[in-house]
């Protein structure tokens, strides 16, 4: 028996399984040039024995492909960030160790000196397939199988390590709650180096037989001219894409609007994640296109832990209760559990959960608490439902989705020779959620545009986690400690927008 994932794709063979602009593939296109990857990276190898295959490789049937030839060959896959500038990409993979990159022809120019450098084995996906397919090695589903990057509290992103069995308990948990079948369809607009668009859209539809449309990037408009082809059967997005889509339809026609809302209304499910949901947002999209939003909360480590119900009363603000197989209770600083109405830590337990942090056991211990993962997010339980009240953490930033630590970026900012001293915060905002926004301190007779200034953090960060507002202060707020008190920098940010 091979991974279950694959298995099931057998039993779909001729379906389609993935339309992209390039066409429509089947399940058993998907299974073969899966197959045919895996053979080229094995080489002579029986097996990779999760040797770590960093790729980068834009949305799309190669994408996919590429990801399942890991997983076929007993690697462990590592998907890379598209927009992420050279240093980004040469940290994630340097820290997890990668033996083999494989890239799309567009990237070969930034990732083939950093696979020379590391002296890496580096495969283009233009590269020809070998025509028959190798012996494959048995891949136990409690092996590792995939390593996504994402920030915390403390400088650099870690790496998420999960098992097979991890993602076929996020998959399962998703596909009973949310009624997954085979007749299903979905757009995918979202990143594929992000738990959301791999596990909660990819592998859920694949995993259901279904079909996954794929957009190599997210347009509103050809979102909209696909919702309105009006064969979709879900939606999955984070808020700030909702937003985007509310703005594309403001100024639409009024026919091409009713066009909208009848492709819409053709869907049976429509979720947001990734970021709270303003009630605004739930409120306004309801009028658009008659759906009232689920919105489920997780994260990478744990998958998605509490969800709306699909059938039944979703209260506005409100992310539902524990979702299938997962087990959720909310604690007290001292780690006691704390009675309804009453905001706690959410920890959560249960196979979802993440294995480590990537060859960082330090950080894998201090994450949990007598089995439990700490999530570091508070919420709250009213009436049954559980509602989010934010992060522990004012150094954790959600901007569009997104995950970006203002520890990481503080860090960046200070090797501009400009910069004396800064401090990078997260200020509400509707579209975003949170805006990137730094406070800097310069050096004497310095001065530094919001222009210049992105220019030269593009060749740093990653585009969304770059300030889109700076503010030059003389010097920054601090505590009697000495601690910059980030909380008084918000308020500056929001004093001078005012
Ligand atoms: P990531 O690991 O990038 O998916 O980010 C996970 C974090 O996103 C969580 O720890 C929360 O802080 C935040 N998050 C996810 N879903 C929601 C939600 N529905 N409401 C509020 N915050 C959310």
């Amino acid at each position: 028996m091979n991974l279950p994932l694959i298995t099931h794709a057998q039993e779909h063979n001729e379906k389609i399984a993935i339309v992209t602009a390039d066409g429509a593939f089947t399940y058993r296109d998907l299974l073969h040039t899966s197959s045919q990857i895996a053979t080229n990276l094995l080489q002579d190898a029986e097996d990779l024995q999760e040797q770590r295959v960093a790729f980068l490789i834009p949305p799309g049937f190669e994408y996919v492909a590429t990801q399942w030839g890991i997983w076929h060959a007993g690697g462990i896959a590592v998907p890379l960030c598209i927009s992420h500038p050279r240093p980004e990409l040469e940290y994630v993979i340097a820290n997890s160790e990668a033996s083999i990159i494989i890239a799309h022809p567009n990237f070969e120019a930034i990732l083939r000196p950093i696979a020379t450098e590391q002296n890496l084995r580096f495969i283009l996906t233009s590269e020809t397939l070998p025509v028959s397919v190798g012996r494959l090695p048995f891949v136990d589903i409690t092996r590792r199988a995939l390593i996504l990057y994402t920030s915390g509290t403390t400088g650099k992103p870690k790496g998420v390590v999960t098992t097979h069995n991890n993602i076929q308990a996020q998959v399962s948990s998703l596909i009973t709650a949310w009624e997954w079948t085979s007749s299903d369809s979905i757009l995918h607009i979202l990143p594929l180096h992000h738990i959301h668009g791999i596990v909660n859209v990819l592998t859920c539809a694949l995993w259901a037989g279904a079909e996954c449309h794929i957009l190599s990037k997210f347009d509103a408009e050809t979102t909209w001219n696909r919702i309105c082809d009006g064969d979709l059967t879900l939606f999955m997005a984070v808020p700030t894409i909702y937003v985007k889509l509310i703005a594309a339809w403001e100024t639409a026609s009024s026919e091409r609007q009713k066009s909208m809302t009848a492709g819409c209304a053709k869907m049976r499910l429509m979720v947001s994640g990734s970021a709270a949901l303003p009630v605004q947002v739930l409120e306004k999209w309801q009028t658009i296109s008659s759906h009232w939003m689920l919105e489920r909360y997780g994260m990478t480590e744990i998958g998605m832990a509490l969800s709306n119900p699909l059938h039944g009363q979703r209260d506005p603000g409100y992310v539902g209760q524990p979702l299938p197989f997962v087990e959720v209770r909310l604690v007290d600083e001292s780690g006691e559990l704390v009675p309804p109405g009453t905001p706690g830590e959410i920890q959560v337990k249960g196979p979802t959960v993440f294995l480590e942090y990537w060859q960082n056991p330090q950080a894998t211990a201090k994450a949990f608490r007598d089995g439990w993962f700490c999530t570091g997010d508070l919420a709250v339980v009213e009436n049954g439902n559980y509602r989010i009240f934010g992060r522990m953490s004012v150094d954790i930033i959600k901007t569009g989705g997104y995950k970006v630590s203002a520890l990481e970026i503080e860090e960046v900012l200070l090797k501009h020779p400009d910069i004396q001293e800064c401090a990078v915060v997260g200020v509400a905002d509707l579209e975003w959620g949170e805006r990137v926004c730094a406070a800097l301190v310069l050096q004497p007779q310095c001065q530094l545009t919001l222009e210049f200034f992105r220019n030269w953090a593009k060749e740093q960060l990653a585009v969304y986690k770059i300030p889109t507002r700076i503010l030059t202060v003389e010097e920054l707020p601090r505590n009697a400690m000495g601690k910059v008190t980030k909380p008084t920098v918000v308020e500056l940010f929001r004093s001078s927008s005012s």
